[in-house]
């Protein structure tokens, strides 16, 4: 068994200790190769429970920050879900094993790009993606079953909670910027009526108004 086998394992019963007991999602994180979405000098630490930088300043969430949101999702194969910060990519692949259909939004075109070309690579077809500004949603393919947002808001953007499906579940990362922040689960039922709860304390890099400008 080859050093990633052996650190995926490991990472896996280390998630089970976390909380995570959910086991598709479980299952989802083994069969995505995290090592293909992190910059090759960080290959070797692809397994580690920590977040590592990628291009353009942002980050590739903890793996147990991923599990935890995606287990509070509550995904599964009827659901269309809606990612706000596509970054490397990861994500939506975890996302993609468990969902009819995702469709993710990045403001980065370098990022956007890169993440394109790798769902490509590893053949995974139910991702839709668009470089442009999450906090607009996607109005075309809306409503969403479920919303996840991985950038911190500094509060709940009305925007997407609208375009969220009665009996949806939006999960997102909220507070300022380097500052006190809280995973948020946004329920809306089905009469429309929406209710917040706050979970875990995290640190994710912030949600930003507009297209990033690159050189
Ligand atoms: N889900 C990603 C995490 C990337 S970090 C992964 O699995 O790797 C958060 C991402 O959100 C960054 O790539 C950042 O550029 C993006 N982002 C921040 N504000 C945004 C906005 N308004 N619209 C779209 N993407 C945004």
């Amino acid at each position: 068994m080859n050093d990633n086998a052996t650190q995926k394992i490991r990472l896996i019963m280390e998630l089970r200790r976390q909380g995570i007991v959910d086991t598709d999602v479980l299952s989802a994180i083994e069969r995505v190769p995290r090592e293909q979405f992190v910059p090759p000098t960080f290959r070797d630490r692809a397994y580690e429970n920590i977040a590592l930088p990628i291009h353009s300043g942002q980050t590739i969430s903890q793996p147990y920050v991923v599990a935890y949101m995606t287990q509070q999702l509550q995904p599964d194969p009827r659901r269309k879900v809606l990612e706000i910060g596509t970054g490397s990519g990861y994500q939506a692949a975890v996302l993609s094993k468990l969902c009819r259909r995702v469709y993710s939004i990045e403001r980065y075109r370098s990022l956007h790009n890169t993440a394109v070309k790798l769902f490509e690579e590893l053949k995974i077809s139910n991702i839709t993606t668009k470089l442009g500004d999450g906090n607009k949603g996607w109005p075309e393919q809306a409503p969403f079953d479920r919303i996840i947002v991985t950038a911190a808001a500094p509060k709940i953007p009305e925007c997407l909670v609208d375009q969220l499906n009665e009996g949806g579940i939006m999960i997102l990362p909220v507070g300022p910027d380097l500052g006190n922040q809280h995973i948020i689960r946004v329920e809306k039922d089905a009469s429309g009526s929406v209710t917040e709860t706050e979970l875990l304390a995290v640190r994710f890099v912030p949600l930003v108004q507009g297209l990033a400008i690159e050189s």
